[in-house]
């Protein structure tokens, strides 16, 4: 992929995207292939070959192979080629960033500043972690002692979704080598190109052939690898219904499964907070990459006393958005990643019009060239929305914010709570300790107090709930990919028993 290395813009026409494997970019034996496509024309960017079994197996027995060499390595030495990594990647940090815009349509301005760096600071957490770990000894004096060692897991597998493919393929690479396992990484179908620049920077650092390969290709590629004997533990990032699945799958051979799933968080705004503040929160974290986000706060709940007031600068604050060319720095407002979810997003658009919610601003496909053949969406908000209208209780997974009004807090934590996810969550309100309350009672992973979407290299992410199993990022989730050995040694001999 020596094209990428210049700066891909909004008319790069890329070769041919193959598997990864061992060191080197393969040809796939499936015969099949799909197109990856620009969002904001959706024109074709480049043909991509579906891996096929043969590909699956031999990703699987490279990655053995792989995991022999890297977890008999020095925790310090795997960490100092990590390292070597994160500054290959900030190096080439608008290259990546560019060439996810390319693929999902993400503005310039998010994908340059966020998607690239945040990937980076994960591998460059545990990569400072790693060397710190050590085991435990647990006395039994005149008789022995007990040594607990952490040991990796073998082959591990993840699977992408498609809103920050880089980001989400540096978060669970860089964890899992960390490790000291393999990798073998499944992007999105829809988010195929940057992945494979991952695993060559990877080579170029001085990863072993086979601890990072990636596979590209559909769900098929992703079923074979939770199913395959070879792999160790599988960690998804997708949608519920995806998640359930590869647990089931997962089951045939007991695997070890981290799920990141989807949400629809809310923000519980009190009479006390600062409004500006609070405002600004929800709209980020409403139409960043155009809704397209996990941790989304989709359900604003403002109280009685403050509602109007929060709602009054909405409408102007969502016409000043900049919707457009993702690649110009000054759009906020890309198009949806593709055209398939773009109809799902309108039929949800179409519900929320049709639901008897006061329409504040938005939905509308804009008219103009710009956006004749993209998949474009204006922002919009509802307001005097329902728990049970559908586009407030779904996970919609676009530009869509609902807002609803609460008089009591014990009224508001209950409403909050009754949803199947539970991601992600905000209280705004300068009450310490009501705010604390609140955060407290709230069901979710995240929950953030006057605040929301602060998420450092360092503190846990994952969901309560149907969002998922497990946690990405922090200390803690060295856990989902370790396991503990404990080793007893004698210092008396076996006494006769039998
Ligand atoms: P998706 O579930 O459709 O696909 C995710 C990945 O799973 C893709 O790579 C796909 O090919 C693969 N896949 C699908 N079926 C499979 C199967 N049976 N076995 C193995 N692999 C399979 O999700 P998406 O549409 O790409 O992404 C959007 C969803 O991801 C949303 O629900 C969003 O909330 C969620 N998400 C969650 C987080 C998080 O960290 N919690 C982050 C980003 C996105």
């Amino acid at each position: 992929m020596a094209a990428t290395r210049d700066l891909v813009n909004a008319d790069t026409v890329l070769p041919t995207v193959r598997s990864y494997i061992d060191g080197g970019f393969v040809d796939s034996t499936s015969g099949e292939t799909f197109d990856a496509v620009y969002p904001a024309t959706n024109r074709v960017i480049c043909a991509v070959e579906q891996a096929g079994d043969a590909e699956v197996d031999a990703a699987v027995a490279s990655a053995q192979r792989g995991f022999e060499v890297w977890s008999m390595m020095p925790a310090q030495e795997r960490s100092r080629i990590l390292l070597r990594a994160v500054a290959i990647i900030r190096e080439r940090n608008d290259e990546l960033a560019y060439l996810d815009t390319l693929d999902t349509g993400k503005p310039v301005a998010e994908t340059t500043t966020e998607d690239v760096v945040t990937g980076a600071d994960v591998i460059e957490f545990y990569a400072g972690l790693i060397p710190t770990l050590h085991g435990e000894t647990i006395d039994f004096p005149g008789q022995g002692f007990a040594r607990m060692k952490r040991e990796p897991l073998g082959v591990c597998v993840g699977i992408g979704a498609w809103n920050y493919p880089i980001q989400i393929a540096m978060w669970k690479s860089g964890l899992a080598l960390a490790c000291g396992n393999s990798m073998i990484f499944k992007p999105a179908e829809v988010t195929p190109l940057s992945a494979g620049v991952l695993a060559e920077i990877y080579s170029e650092a001085g990863v072993p052939d086979g601890v990072f390969n990636v596979l590209q290709g559909d769900a098929r590629v992703g079923q074979a690898l939770v199913r395959h004997d070879g792999v160790a533990k599988v960690s998804l990032t997708g949608e519920v219904s995806t998640g359930k699945q590869i647990m089931s799958d997962a089951a045939g051979t007991l695997k070890a499964i981290t799920l990141e799933l989807g949400g629809k968080s809310p923000i519980v705004v009190f009479d006390d907070a600062d409004l500006d503040s609070a405002r600004n929160a929800a709209l980020t974290n409403n139409f960043y990459s155009s809704g397209q986000v996990c941790s989304n706060s989709t359900r604003i709940f403002v109280q009685r006393g403050v509602y109007e007031a929060f709602l009054a600068p909405i409408a102007d604050r969502v016409a000043a958005l900049q919707v457009g060319d993702p690649f110009d720095p000054a759009t906020t407002i890309g198009p949806l990643v593709s055209a398939e979810h773009h109809d799902k997003v309108m039929r949800y658009m179409k519900l929320a019009l049709d639901s008897g919610a006061r329409h504040i601003v938005g939905g509308e496909v804009p008219v103009g060239d710009e956006f004749a053949s993209g998949n474009y969406v204006m922002p919009a908000v509802f307001a005097d929305c329902t728990d049970d209208m559908e586009f407030v209780a779904d996970e919609v997974f676009g530009p869509l914010m609902s807002v609803l009004v609460f008089d009591t807090e014990d009224e508001v934590v209950e409403r909050a709570n009754a949803t199947a996810y539970g991601l992600a969550a905000g209280v705004f309100s300068n009450d310490f300790a009501r705010a604390n309350r609140v955060g407290n009672a709230l069901q979710a992973g995240s929950v953030w107090i006057n605040d929301y979407g602060t998420l450092p290299a360092s503190v846990p992410f994952g969901g309560y709930k149907q969002s998922g199993i497990g946690r990405e990022n922090g200390a803690n989730a060295i856990e989902y990919y370790t396991q503990v050995k404990m080793i007893y040694s004698s210092l008396v001999p076996v006494e006769k028993y039998m």
